[in-house]
């Protein structure tokens, strides 16, 4: 436990029996694993969620950082007030 180098991950390699990405493909398509089921795990895992949830907030922010820019207008184009620059203030227009 928190040794460098673990004695029995090293031993699994030289003898490999843990599947190599160079190695063919355990579901038997002839392709080399890396070429494989090996992109299609990645592709299925939570790592693709995250990925969306990741550029949906992104979008998520750089709407409200333009409705944020666009409430802070000096002159909204309000239904009915009207911006005066000689008073400095918004006329109600009835
Ligand atoms: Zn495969
Ligand atoms: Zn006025």
């Amino acid at each position: 436990m928190g040794a460098t180098g673990a004695p029995g991950a090293s031993d699994i390699m030289r003898r490999g029996e843990k599947a190599g990405r160079n190695d063919p493909c355990p579901c038997g398509s002839g392709e080399k694993y890396k070429r494989c089921c090996e992109k299609k795990a990645r592709g299925a895992g939570p790592g693709g969620a995250i990925t969306l949830i990741v550029l949906v907030g992104v979008l998520i922010v750089a709407i409200v950082v333009a409705i944020t820019s666009i409430t802070q207008d000096p002159a909204p184009t309000g239904s009915r007030r009207v911006w005066s620059p000689e008073h400095g203030h918004y006329h109600n227009v009835p």
